[in-house]
């Protein structure tokens, strides 16, 4: 007997008839004799629309508010899943985030859980009941609902998985983590075994069917976590840690986001505090910045880029807009006809040659490479977003369909 949390996404709880299959996988857990915690994020569609909606008064909506929409979504998620899971014949109870509680900090829209108050859960567990947790959402220590970023229901489920110590199903629409998009990419595979740190990359790095930060928590707390099909009994893929890893081929996984913009600083004075200026603005705003690129000096000028995600690409531009202005600098250019393409391996640290292969399929292709930036065990390639799709697929070709199998 052991504990599970199974965390079903939106398209797994899109409709009353897909809340059927979700039952069927928490009721084979139950008769094997398990204890399960189930996680639902908002049925499919529903936390976008409710942006769009709130957009509609206002492009920038207050945070706050927001958190308090948006949290909704998963709130009328876990009501109806629960009524199936009753009908059934299982004793559902749903919780909120704030009736766990799964406590945050107050940065609203993506907030980070501090810590989460286990004894209610075990409690309903230990009476036989299926505690169905809404995804996505916490609270802060002075009562504020906050929710903790797109696809933050992962983190919901790894770290109550983590309290619990139990294993963590992530049960999800494709059958596993692929060596890329298998939407994209028709001939992608599914991967056995991940290593946290290789899905740490893919995952920052756009293959968004883990949010980052459940990555980050699984490996700290050396959670199991298993990547899985709702719609298939098919074993998934298992995020383990390095050690377990035998095959550390070169390139694990290819990964295409479109979600950057690129913000060029044009005649930027070229003196010691500069930068420093730029990027403290963006952190106090709570932007991360991704790859930055720094020309060559030229008569005591250069020009400096960087990426940012697109959804927080115009208020960087605002505040990037009004540094500048105190700086001298030229003007701001905002660009979001970008794409990211990366390739990951833990092989990569001891093999040689491969940032040069890439280079090659890319320049082969007539892409032409904005920036590069790489990690001990990933390259990263900015490009023109109009030819994202056939990187991502040429350097599949070129790495996993035709790439030596190389065994270390
Ligand atoms: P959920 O709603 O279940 O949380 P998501 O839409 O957040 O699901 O994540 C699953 C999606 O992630 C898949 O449908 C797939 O298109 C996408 N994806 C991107 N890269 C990968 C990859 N390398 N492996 C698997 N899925 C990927
Ligand atoms: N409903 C939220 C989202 O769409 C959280 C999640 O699904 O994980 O981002
Ligand atoms: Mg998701």
């Amino acid at each position: 007997m052991a504990v599970f949390v199974q965390k079903f996404g939106g398209t797994s709880v899109a409709n009353l008839e897909r809340m059927e299959l979700v039952a069927q996988r928490v009721e084979e857990r139950l008769k094997e004799g398990n204890e399960v915690v189930v996680v639902s994020s908002a049925m499919a569609g529903e936390t976008d629309s409710l942006i769009e909606l709130a957009k509609k008064i206002e492009p920038f909506p207050p945070e706050r508010e927001l958190d308090v929409l948006l949290s909704t979504g998963e709130q009328k998620a876990i009501a109806l899943l629960s009524m199936v899971l009753r009908r059934r014949g299982i004793k559902a109870i749903s919780l909120c985030g704030w009736q766990v509680p799964i406590i945050t900090d107050s940065v609203f829209t993506k907030a980070k859980i501090k810590k989460i108050g286990i004894q209610k859960i075990k409690n309903l567990l230990s009476k036989g009941y299926v505690p169905v947790v809404a995804g996505f959402q916490g609270v802060t220590e002075d009562w504020q609902i906050t929710t903790l970023g797109r696809g933050g229901s992962d983190t919901t489920a790894v770290a109550l998985a983590s309290a619990l110590n139990a294993i963590c199903e992530i049960f999800t629409d494709v059958e596993g983590v692929f060596t890329a998009d298998p939407r994209i990419v028709k001939n992608a595979k599914k991967i056995e075994k991940i290593s946290y740190e290789e899905m740490l990359e893919l995952s920052s790095l756009g293959a968004k069917v883990m949010q980052i930060r459940s990555v980050e928590f699984g490996a700290k707390y050396n959670v199991k976590i298993h990547v899985r099909s709702t719609f298939s009994k098919e074993e998934g893929t298992w995020i383990v840690p390095e050690e377990e890893i035998v095959e550390k081929v070169v390139v694990r996984g290819i990964t295409l986001d479109r979600n950057e913009s690129r913000i060029t600083v044009v005649r930027v004075p070229d003196r010691p505090g500069i930068a420093a200026k730029i990027f403290k603005a963006l952190g106090d705003a709570h932007i991360v910045v991704d790859m930055i690129v720094q020309n060559v000096s030229y008569e005591g000028y250069t020009d400096m880029s960087f990426t940012v995600s697109r959804n927080e690409a115009k208020k960087a531009e605002e505040i990037v807009r009004a540094v500048a202005k105190e700086i001298g600098a030229k003007e701001v250019i905002r660009d979001d006809s970008v794409a990211k393409v990366s390739i990951v391996g833990l092989g990569m640290r001891s093999s040689y040659g491969t940032a040069g292969k890439m280079f090659e399929v890319l320049a082969k292709n007539n892409i032409n490479i904005m920036a590069i930036s790489t990690s001990e065990i990933r390259i990263s390639c900015l490009i023109e977003e109009k030819y994202s799709e056939l990187a991502l697929r040429e350097l599949h070709s070129a790495f996993i369909e035709n790439g030596e199998i190389e065994v270390l």
